[in-house]
This record gives C-alpha cells, structure tokens and sequence, in this order.
C-alpha cells in the first residue's frame, strides 16, 4: 500500500514524504517543516486497541507538573475563565474549580473514565468532538490541551476557535508528542507514542508554530520540557522486548511498575543531559492584545 503520492503538509502545505522507519511502519514526514502523520494501516507499530494505555498514578503526577507551570504563566489573584480541551476525567479543571474560576470543558468521551462530581455540577461541559463544539467570543483567559492535537481530525479549525474564544491577551497551552525527538529515531516503531492507535500526526515546532500563525496568533513559544512523560523512553524499552501486539499496551501490566521505579531516576539524568530524547513539546500561545 503506498499513500497518495500528492499530499501535501497540512501546516506547510510542502509535498509529504514517506519515512520507513521499521517494516511495520511508514509514517509521512515533511521535508520542510518536520510535521508528520500516521496512518494506521500503513504504521501499526504493535498499537494497543483503544486510546488510553497510561497509568492513573502516572497521570496524577503529570497533573500535579502540568498545574505548576501552568500556575506561573496564569495572572495571580483574579478569577479567570479556563476551558480544557480532551478533559478526561476532569482531575486538572477540578483544580481550577476549587481555586475559584470558572470552567469549561470539551471531551467526546472516547476514554471512558468517570468525571469528577463537583466538575459535573459546578462546571460547563460540552461532549462531543472540538471541531463541532460553539464557543463563546473572546471569552476565555486560558485555553489548554494536554496531548490532544495529535488526536484531532481537523487541527487548523480547532486552532482557530480557540483563538476567536480567547479574550486579548488570553493564553493557549498546549502539550503534544513532538515528531523531532530523538526517541522516535532511536526506538522506531517501539516508541511508545505510537502505541495509541489514534494518534495520527505529530507535530514539530515549525508546524505548530506555522498553523497557529495562520489561525491568528502572534506570540507563539515552544519549548521542550524534559519533564513531561517521564516514563515515556522505559515504555518504549519495554515494548523493544515484546514484538507482538498486546490489546492494554505495556502500562497493564501491574508488576510492571517496580521496573519504572528502578529505571526512572537513570531515565532523568539521561533527559538531563541529553534533552533531545524528551518525547513532547510544550507550546506557549497567546492573542495579541
Ligand atoms: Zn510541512
């Protein structure tokens, strides 16, 4: 099977390569912007069934990282209006909520997982697809995703609304894979990104940075944080060892954890001195006032 040889990049709109990294996977990468995208049929790289493989210990951790930074980015000491996009079971807009703002939230639901109660009474939520979701104008102070874009069937339109929802000033945030790190050229098709069977594309700077121009912002920062994902290169390892498809992925394993608690301090001195492995990128985007 051989993809449409005229796609084009959906950032850069430049002609898509094919990058045969494995005999399980070819993935499109632009020669331009270093955007990529994944077809299903044509990378399976032993992905899981559903869309959710992490661990619930591990994604309270990244909860408690995700709210710090987003704490020193955020004005002190005013009610602000927050919307989360893929909110899953709402452990991040609960904080928000107790702290005194305002939420709003957008999940279609896919992972299953139950939602907090005080967020099911105190906030707005919408379930369905953010592409299909209506948003006030100008409404928002923050707008973010954690790991959600690279999911999106129509990025540049989600892009878009979030700029027309946010106030002057307002800040988008946003965490995704990042298609430049250097674990996907060392591990392969063993990269535990790619265990999601729904993550479809990945961005790099330059692609993120180029379709959020295009949807309006102007200060756009991105950064790699090494400590996102930290389990991400010994998840990848453990799937190195295990060829064949497994339906829950490596997380499901309940003994598996002594492993990432044994090899986890090794892995972060290994981000430190060596950044360019970290699996995600962290983008920073705010409405010109
Ligand atoms: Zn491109």
């Amino acid at each position: 099977m051989q993809f449409d040889k005229q796609e084009r990049c959906e950032a850069c709109d430049f002609l898509m390569k094919e990058w045969k990294i494995s005999s399980d996977c070819t993935l499109l990468l632009c020669p331009r912007c270093f955007h990529i995208k994944r077809d299903i049929k044509l990378c399976g790289a032993s992905a899981r069934k559903h869309a959710w493989g992490g661990s619930e210990f591990f994604d309270k951790i990244r909860t408690i990282l995700t709210m710090r930074r987003l704490n020193k980015l955020l004005p002190k000491n005013k009610e602000l209006n927050v919307l989360e996009i893929g909110f899953g079971s709402g452990k991040m807009l609960t904080k928000f909520l107790k702290k005194g703002h305002k939420v709003y939230g957008i999940d279609n639901k896919c992972l299953e997982i139950r939602i907090e109660e005080s967020l099911k009474k105190h906030g707005i939520l919408y379930f369905d697809k953010a592409e299909r979701i209506q948003l006030p104008e100008e409404n928002f102070d923050l707008i973010y995703a954690i790991h959600l874009i690279e999911h999106l069937e129509a990025p540049a339109e989600v892009f878009k609304k979030c700029y027309d929802a946010l106030r002057k000033g307002g800040l988008l945030y946003l965490m995704t894979p990042n298609s430049a790190s250097k674990g996907l050229t060392v591990f392969r098709d063993r990269w535990w990104n790619l265990e999601d069977p729904t993550h479809i594309r990945f961005f790099s700077f330059q692609s993120v940075g180029i379709m959020l121009e295009k949807a309006g912002f102007e200060r756009i920062e991105t950064g790699i944080p090494i400590w996102d994902s930290l389990t991400l290169e010994i998840s990848s390892l453990l799937r190195l060892s295990k060829r064949n498809s497994d339906e829950h992925g490596v997380l499901s394993n309940k003994y598996i954890k002594l492993v990432y608690a044994l090899i986890l301090p090794f892995n972060i001195i290994i981000r430190i001195f060596f950044p360019k492995i970290s699996p995600s990128l962290e983008i920073i985007a705010r409405r010109s006032v």
